[in-house]
C-alpha cells in the first residue's frame, strides 16, 4: 500500500486562456494521469462541483470527471456519439465562473464514447442530470462555457458583472 498524497488543484477562472485553449487527447493513462484524475477528483469534491475538466486545472487533456449524486466516474477522450430529439433547459453553474448561473439547453438523452481509467474502451446511454453534467464537462474539451451557451443579451449582462468584480 503505496502512500498517495492528494493534492487540491487551483481552479482556473474565467477570463483564464487555459479554458479556451485545445485540448489533447490521453495517449497512455499512466500513473501521472491516474495521480491527475485523483487530484481532480478531490478538487471537485472540495469545491463542491458536480464535475470537472482537465483544463479547469491547467491541463489541457481531455479527461473529465462526473458525480451527479450516485457515483463518480471519469472519463478519458470522451465523445458524444448520439443525442436525442428531446432537450430541457435549465439552470448551470460552472467551478470556473464563481457566482454565475446560466439556463442552459441540453440533450436529455446522449450516448458516450469514453475510455475508462482502467485504459478500456466503454459505450454508454445516459439521460437527466448525469447527461447534463457530461455534455457540460465535454464543452470544457471543446473550449466552450455556459457563457458561450447563453443568448446574447444574458452574455453582455454576466460578461459586465464578472468584469466589474475583477
Ligand atoms: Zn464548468
Amino acid at each position: 500500500f503505496g502512500f498517495f498524497k492528494i493534492m487540491l488543484l487551483k481552479i482556473e477562472k474565467y477570463p483564464s486562456k487555459i479554458l479556451l485553449k485545445p485540448n489533447q487527447k490521453v495517449e497512455v493513462i499512466d500513473e501521472k494521469i491516474k495521480k491527475l484524475i485523483s487530484d481532480m477528483e478531490e478538487t471537485m469534491y472540495a469545491a463542491e462541483g458536480r464535475g470537472l475538466a482537465a483544463p479547469q486545472v491547467g491541463v489541457n487533456l481531455q479527461i473529465i470527471v462526473v458525480d451527479s449524486g450516485d457515483k463518480l466516474q471519469a472519463f478519458v477522450n470522451p465523445e458524444i456519439i448520439k443525442t436525442s430529439k428531446k432537450s430541457e433547459i435549465m439552470e448551470e453553474g460552472c467551478l470556473s465562473l464563481p457566482g454565475i448561473e446560466v439556463k442552459v439547453k441540453r440533450f436529455w438523452q446522449i450516448e458516450v464514447k469514453t475510455l475508462n481509467i482502467e485504459g478500456k474502451e466503454i459505450k454508454f446511454k445516459t439521460e437527466g442530470l448525469l447527461a447534463r453534467i457530461i455534455q457540460h464537462e465535454i464543452d470544457h474539451l471543446n473550449g466552450k462555457l455556459i457563457l458561450d451557451r447563453a443568448n446574447l443579451f444574458t452574455r453582455r449582462k454576466i460578461i459586465k458583472k464578472l468584469t466589474n468584480k475583477i
